[in-house]
């Protein structure tokens, strides 16, 4: 992966550096020990690395505007972290960068059940979030697998979704307001505890843009009623086409399950081995689950289970109790880190039109035979948001390299068939040089204007998102 040359004169200047944030920050604040520093050189794309110049952790939004203040002045470039659990790279610092981690500011500033809102510090993980609210009855409905770890302002910034995003949205459909600290240390609100905002709509802008626009300190959030019953429903089937069509059909028939996720053989071998979910040793697995009261349940299944029968299921087995229905899912989430025990892997993530999906499957397994690497599929099929797992050794040269080669493919095939190069885990710098592909030059221009406006001297989380070919010109005009 290349990556911009680290500027020298900033590298040099780190005792300075660091000496002006010691000076301007509680004790406590800034790191810059590289034996400290350690945890920091990657995120969840950990096959990147790189130590930073010191690491930041703020405990209010005041403090992060007197850091970034002081960056400003000295042209230091910034990455902001939440809990460095992207796999695009997101938060991968460059060796000229401080990293501005919120991960201390997790407190609930404010709960209004009336108004269903809850306004947290960013640094707060998800699943803290729900934690706050369940015992009135309330969640909060965007839940990536890694909700125990991720924290809001991650969340905000790739504009996450996760298994039930299928019916509730991602995190910009539950997003209200933020409070964000510019580059040059102003604090400014978006948004509110409010449905829409007059003026332009910028809090759209900010969810999902990775880090390079502002510093999200605070975030008011849409709480939803815990729904009176979930209850899911395992289909097997002998083919990922078939699995693909039945998904495809389901949809199209205007039923609105909760979640619709998909395994293939692969997936379901390593999970059984993994965690013993009792699932059948078919070529692909779909769980559908829906949400309601016991009569809402049954009519939606209904429709689901005649579907599934039309397509001729190898298994199809319904939950009609909790512990069955957690058994349903123990696979399911377990997946990734069963697929883990078995190498190492790189988790891609794009997003195609539902109807595509029996296409794109079998050509993704074409594409595992041309590159001989073997690819798991695990994802969240009812909103097209594809997860392939790229099986490589790490330790083999080349490998990394090839599992990249194969990987590009397979996001440019979900261009090709009009879907996107990501569905929730963002660009970073996964799949930033891929942008020429979803994107004309006209159209890249525009996106990094706005990042002209909010950040002139490019200064926030650099090497992201925009091709380094693209964005050349600014960065050396911003030095
Ligand atoms: C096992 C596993 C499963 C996962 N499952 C899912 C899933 O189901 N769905 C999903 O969407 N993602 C998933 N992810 C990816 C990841 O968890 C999400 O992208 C998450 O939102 C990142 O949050 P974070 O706090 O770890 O952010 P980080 O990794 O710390 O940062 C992510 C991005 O946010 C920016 N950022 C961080 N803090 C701020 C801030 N305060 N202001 C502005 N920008 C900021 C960073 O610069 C970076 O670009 C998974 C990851 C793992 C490891």
């Amino acid at each position: 992966m290349e990556m911009p040359v680290p500027d020298a004169a900033i590298i040099s200047g780190k005792d300075r550096i660091v000496a002006r944030l010691v000076a301007a920050l509680p004790p406590g604040t800034v790191i810059s020990d590289p034996a400290e520093t350690l945890a920091y050189e990657c995120d969840g794309l950990a096959a990147y690395s790189c130590a930073p110049l010191a690491v930041i952790l703020p405990r209010t939004t005041a403090e992060v505007s007197a850091a970034l203040k002081i960056c400003h002045e000295m042209s230091v470039p910034v990455v902001p972290r939440g809990a460095g659990t992207s796999l695009a790279g997101g938060a991968t610092p460059t060796a000229d960068c401080v990293i501005l981690g919120i991960a201390r500011m997790t407190e609930v500033l404010e709960v209004d059940l009336d108004s269903r809102i809850i306004r947290v510090e960013t640094g707060r993980t998800n699943l803290a979030v729900t934690g706050a609210v369940e015992e009135h009855g309330f969640f909060y409905a965007p839940d990536p697998s890694s909700q125990l770890a991720c924290a809001i302002a991650g969340n905000i910034a790739m504009n996450s979704g996760g298994a039930h995003c299928l019916k509730y949205g991602v995190t910009t459909n539950n997003l209200l307001g933020v409070t964000m600290v510019m580059m040059d240390g102003t604090v400014t609100e978006i948004g509110g505890a409010y449905l829409d905002a007059g003026g332009l709509d910028l809090l759209a802008l900010i969810c999902g843009s990775e880090g390079q626009l502002g510093v999200v300190t605070e975030a008011t959030l849409r709480i939803l009623p815990k729904p009176e019953g979930a209850r899911p429903v395992l289909i097997g089937y002998d083919s990922n086409e078939v699995a693909g069509a039945c998904v495809s059909d389901i949809i199209k028939a205007g039923v609105l399950p909760v979640a619709i996720e998909f395994m293939d053989r692969p997936c379901i071998r390593a999970t059984e081995a993994f965690a013993n979910a009792g699932y059948p040793d078919c070529e692909a697995l779909l769980i559908v689950e829906v949400e309601g009261s016991p009569a809402e349940i049954d009519e939606q299944f209904a429709i689901i289970l005649e579907i599934a029968r039309r397509h001729d299921p190898v298994e199809l087995r319904q939950s009609a109790s909790p512990e069955e229905s957690a058994r349903i899912w123990l696979g399911r989430k377990s997946a990734f880190g069963a697929m883990g025990q078995m190498g190492d892997y790189m988790c891609l993530d794009g997003t195609i039109p539902v109807s595509q999906l029996p296409f794109v499957l079998r050509r993704i397994g074409e594409l595992s035979d041309e590159f001989g690497l073997k690819v798991g599929n695990v994802f969240h099929a009812g909103d097209g948001n594809m997860h392939p797992l790229i099986l490589y050794d790490a330790n083999a040269p080349g490998q990394l390299e090839l599992c990249e080669a194969m990987g590009a493919e397979i996001l440019k095939l979900c261009v090709e068939v009009g879907g996107c190069l990501t569905g929730e885990h963002g660009v970073g710098i996964e799949k930033r040089d891929l942008m020429t592909y979803q994107y004309a030059p006209e159209d890249l221009e525009i996106q990094m204007a706005v990042k002209d406006v909010f950040d002139p001297g490019w200064l926030l989380n650099p090497a992201k998102v925009f091709p380094l070919g693209a964005s050349a010109a600014r960065r050396v005009a911003a030095e």
